[in-house]
């Protein structure tokens, strides 16, 4: 695992949390059955209406793609981070630049060694979420605020989504490939 991928392979790096890894496909499709195609998959994203009106762009420009995650509550986003943490215990740290936020995350995970299931690590991420004021929750991620959704890698071309002028594309992170697209 090559944790410096985040930062390689941002295309629009910037200064703003968000590096969001934890869409691999197979680990969301129990909890996000968005991926189907249909006239309505990116209403059910339930993204800010400008970041809706890219993603329409998108499939425009791609009719093919396919879109496999775009708002999500706490819950949903402590399961996510879980389910790599269960695989590595230091992945939070590893993935996301070290914030206020982060840094409370992966000391919840080193100080409970045995938490070793992502209902656990799920559980006790989103108590520690929601205990946190809201900015600093916030900037875990832009899907907690509707402002990124996940593409199927390679379900479209990279050209269609830069077109888009995201603030973040990125294409690999924690070692995983996904596609992340924020504004
Ligand atoms: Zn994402």
């Amino acid at each position: 695992m090559d944790n410096l991928d985040a930062a390689q392979n941002s295309v629009y790096e910037e200064e703003e949390q968000d590096v969001d890894p934890f869409h691999e496909e197979g680990m969301n499709l129990d909890t996000e059955d968005i991926s189907e195609a249909g006239s309505s998959d990116i209403d059910r994203l339930n993204l800010d209406s400008d970041v809706a009106d890219k993603a329409r762009e998108l499939r425009r420009r791609a009719p093919g793609v396919i879109f496999t995650s775009g708002r999500r509550d706490i819950a949903r986003q402590a399961r996510a981070m879980a389910g790599n943490v269960v695989v590595n215990r230091r992945w939070i740290e590893q993935t996301y630049r070290s914030t206020t936020a982060i840094q409370s995350l992966q000391q919840w995970v080193n100080s409970h060694p045995n938490a070793d299931t992502v209902d656990e690590i799920a559980r006790g991420l989103t108590d520690l979420m929601n205990a946190m004021p809201e900015a600093q929750r916030m900037g875990i991620s832009k899907h907690l605020s509707g402002r990124a959704f996940d593409v199927k890698p390679n379900s479209c071309p990279t050209s269609a989504i830069t077109a888009l002028s995201p603030r973040q594309f990125l294409q690999r992170e924690g070692g995983l490939v996904i596609w992340h697209v924020g504004f």
